[in-house]
């Protein structure tokens, strides 16, 4: 496929009415933006959780109590509002009520956590009316629960290719040996980005994010540290290693592989 760029969007870019529409309008400004990779949606403020910290801790008292009604009904109304806010024709009860059925007969951790990055895709989708590719048909784990590159690669390029027009396709999680979700480690959707990046040989993989770049320290104890403005792979993977918590470390194989530059965006 040619000069396809592949855009990931984290959680705080999914988190409101107004950032989704920022993420709308990011991607329709450039033809070249055709795969488009999100995260559940994430804090609305300081005082906020993110939904992905919400389906676990939900999973949590079902296990420990069985009484989540309380996190759930807070989960829903966040999605219901958004739904709302967003002016879609998406039918999110149906879909809440699902969940909640399926936690309620002891769904694993990954499935629940997974539908976070599932329907901020689906909201995306049905908002922009690019085609939903689910995450379960690309990402493969393998029987030791690993995830399997080569597998996943075939499947991701025979699929993607022919795609017409955008794609969204949810970050973070795939599909096990045995049929069933499973997730990568937290901040995964950057691994998933770069999948798909690496599978479309796209000519960019822009990873758009709440900060700006790769910093030489880290901003929470030193003020206004500079940017970097270039860095190897091996460098950023080493920074990434060691806490930098801008991109997730296999984020960077998929993409090393093709020589496909990194782009962070703020
Ligand atoms: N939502 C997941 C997390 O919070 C994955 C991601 O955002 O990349 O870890």
């Amino acid at each position: 496929m040619k000069d396809i760029k592949v855009c990931k969007f984290g959680g705080t870019s999914m988190a409101t009415r107004e950032s989704i529409n920022r993420v709308i309008d990011i991607v329709s400004a450039d033809d070249r933006r055709k795969f488009v990779i999100v995260s559940a949606p994430g804090k609305r403020n300081k005082s906020d959780i993110k939904v992905t910290d919400q389906l676990y801790k939900i999973v949590e008292e079902q296990k420990t109590t069985g009484n989540f009604k309380e996190s759930f009904d807070a989960l829903k109304e966040r999605f219901v509002s958004l739904t709302k806010e967003l002016g879609v024709d998406f039918d999110i009860i149906s879909e809440l009520d699902n969940l909640e059925k399926a936690i309620a007969n002891g769904a694993t951790a990954s499935y629940a956590a997974s539908r976070g990055e599932y329907l901020s895709a689906k909201l995306l989708s049905a908002k922009t009316g690019w085609t939903f590719i689910d995450a379960k048909d690309i990402v493969r784990f393998n029987d030791c629960g690993v995830f399997d590159p080569e597998y996943t690669n075939d499947t991701a390029k025979a699929l993607l290719q022919n795609v017409k027009g955008r794609a969204v396709i949810p970050g973070f999680y795939g599909c096990g040996a045995d049929g069933y979700v499973k997730t990568f480690s937290r901040g995964g959707s950057d691994v998933t980005g770069s999948i798909v990046a690496g599978a479309v040989k796209a000519s960019l993989y822009e990873n758009w994010t709440d900060v700006s770049g790769f910093l030489v320290a880290d901003p929470r104890i030193i003020k206004d540290p500079e940017v970097i403005e270039t860095i190897t792979y091996r460098e950023l993977r080493e920074l990434a290693y060691m806490g930098a918590s801008v991109l997730h470390e296999d984020a960077i194989f998929p993409v090393r592989k093709e020589g496909i530059p990194i782009n962070i965006r703020n």
